[in-house]
């Protein structure tokens, strides 16, 4: 039986390698980002190393969205019953320059985004006896500067994790969530616009910090998300994985 797999924000970045290694490892795929056009080339990779999968317009934040979205894809590609949620946006200010809009935008996306989507496919994965959720949180949860908006979703964001694990873990569903460290995306590439640095220099900084002296790149990503989404890690639930090369955030 071909399972099928969500991952949202799967345009670029950590969705996109995330899409693709899924789907290498024999889900159907569906590309959840802004506009269906934004997910085009994920698909064509996956299509291209001779895997199934669909683009589909949402955003993750806007209820009915998600709904008409999750109907869909159980419609063209099977019930879903994995689901990741990578959907991101990054609103960085120091706390006293935060408008109310940072703060929003950043919950909404991440945290109001997760639930609907979760909302939405755990009764899939209920019906089916069986799912994995898998959520992207982030070394910021431990604190950044000027991110107190997304600091405050990433934490969010494990404590959501481990309340689906309670929740579902009855019904065969995991829930677990990755916070991975610097990885090289479009993201970050913003933020070292943002700080006034060459993204070069940037990423050679962040390798120089990192136990293992590299960034990271988001298939680093994408293989943790395929073990939490395997049938062998049906074991391992509720727990937070930091893929940051190295002990410390
Ligand atoms: P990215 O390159 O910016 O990609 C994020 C994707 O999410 C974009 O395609 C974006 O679409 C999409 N998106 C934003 N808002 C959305 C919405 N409301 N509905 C649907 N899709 C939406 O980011 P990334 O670096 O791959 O990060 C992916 C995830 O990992 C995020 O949750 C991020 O917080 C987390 N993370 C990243 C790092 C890192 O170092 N890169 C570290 C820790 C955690 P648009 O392009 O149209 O905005």
């Amino acid at each position: 039986m071909t399972r099928t797999a969500i991952v949202t924000g799967a345009a670029r970045g950590i969705g996109a390698a995330t899409a693709l290694r899924l789907a290498q490892d024999g889900y159907a795929v569906a590309a959840v980002d802004l506009s269906a056009e934004s997910c085009a080339e994920t698909v064509a990779a996956i299509e291209a190393a001779g895997g199934r999968a669909l683009a589909v317009g949402a955003d993750v934040a806007d209820s009915a969205a998600v709904s008409a979205a999750v109907d869909r894809v159980a419609e063209e590609l099977g019930a879903p019953t994995i689901l990741v949620n990578n959907a991101g946006i990054l609103r960085d200010n120091l706390l006293f320059k935060m408008t109310d809009d940072d703060w929003d935008a950043v919950m909404a996306v991440h945290l109001r985004g997760a639930f609907l989507m979760t909302r939405a496919v755990q009764k899939h994965q209920v019906e089916a006896g069986w799912g994995r959720i898998v959520n992207l949180s982030s070394t910021s949860a431990l604190g950044n500067r000027g991110q107190a908006n997304y600091a405050a979703a990433k934490a969010g964001m494990q404590g959501f994790t481990k309340t689906l694990a309670i929740e579902l873990g009855r019904y065969g569903v995991t829930a677990n969530a990755i916070a991975p460290g610097f990885i090289v995306t479009d993201m970050t590439r913003a933020t070292a616009e943002r700080i006034g640095v060459t993204f070069e220099d940037f990423v050679g900084h962040m390798a120089k910090e990192a136990a293992v002296g590299r960034a990271g790149v988001p298939e680093d990503i994408a293989a943790a998300a395929s073990y939490f989404c395997s049938e062998e890690a049906g074991f391992v639930s509720g727990q937070v994985l930091y893929v940051a090369g190295g002990p410390k955030a």
